[in-house]
């Protein structure tokens, strides 16, 4: 299993001279999954990992957490749209294909990409079995799970070849512990990618938002028995030595577990 980041940044892109160390392009997660490739949201990142796949793959299949924009807003410049060899199978969220479908020019007088998606080149259609909450992709079974996030969002775990891992962006995890679903879900993961957008103290005008602190994305980890936590949906005011400020704090409480700070351009192999 192969992981590279290519958007880390929460809510809106921040791209500019305080973010080059950490990434300023919004959600965006590459897999290579028994020769698959996988792509966990179609945030501003999707449009560099567009450029570097396209005239070499022919499918991707592309998971959707949720329809906020900050997940949504790369796919129009996504090259491998244009390309009309391209099959890209869509799943994840519940009517994630009609959530991209709205990006595009639809004949009503409204803004949208000016190409109607009905016009792109590319096969974009619904992946067959991707219907929460589970289904497999080659080697691997992929779970998801409900988060907490205003008006929804889900995870998702990766078992097979590498694993288990987890991928939980857009959750708030509640003040009073840790949810015991989400301890089972995330249990024995090699690596968890958590949002993490917060510092504790930072939390109580953001209550209700849908977002985490390291804090609490730390005892999910600690909790679920992780071997390493990577943080990740960085605030888009946070600068590269505020999100470096940020991690240095929950290192100092996450004993022996392995914390960093998702980093565009970071690659795991697991
Ligand atoms: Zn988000
Ligand atoms: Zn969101």
């Amino acid at each position: 299993m192969r992981l590279t980041f290519w958007g880390t940044r929460g809510s809106i892109p921040a791209p500019g001279p305080d973010t080059l160390c950490f990434g300023g392009n919004s959600t965006c997660l590459q897999l290579e999954l028994d020769g698959r490739q996988v792509i966990v949201d179609a945030g501003s990142g999707i449009r560099p990992l567009g450029l570097a796949l396209l005239g070499k793959v022919k499918q991707v299949t592309l998971l959707i957490t949720h329809l906020h924009p900050d997940h949504l807003m790369g796919l129009p410049f996504f090259a491998p749209i244009f390309d009309p060899e391209m099959t890209i199978l869509v799943g994840g969220w519940p009517n994630a294909l009609a959530g991209l479908r709205r990006l595009f020019y639809s004949g009503r007088p409204v803004g949208g990409f000016p190409v109607p998606f009905d016009e792109l080149p590319a096969s974009i259609k619904r992946g067959p079995g991707l219907d929460p909450p589970r289904f497999s992709l080659g080697a691997y079974q992929v779970r998801t799970a409900p988060l907490s996030h205003p008006q929804g969002s889900i995870g998702y775990r990766f078992d097979g070849p590498g694993g288990p891992l987890v991928f939980i962006t857009d959750n708030e995890l509640p003040p009073q512990g840790v949810p015991p679903h989400l301890v089972d879900f995330c249990r024995g993961a090699k690596v968890l990618i958590h949002d993490g957008q917060y510092l504790p103290s930072e939390m109580g005008p953001y209550r209700g938002r849908g977002h985490s602190d390291w804090r609490s994305a730390l005892a999910l980890a600690q909790a679920a028995d992780a071997q390493r936590l990577i943080l990740t949906h960085h605030d888009p005011d946070r600068s590269d030595d505020e999100v470096q400020d940020l991690l240095d704090q929950a290192r100092k409480h996450s004993g022996s577990l392995a914390v960093d700070a998702a980093a565009e351009g970071m690659v795991l192999e697991i």
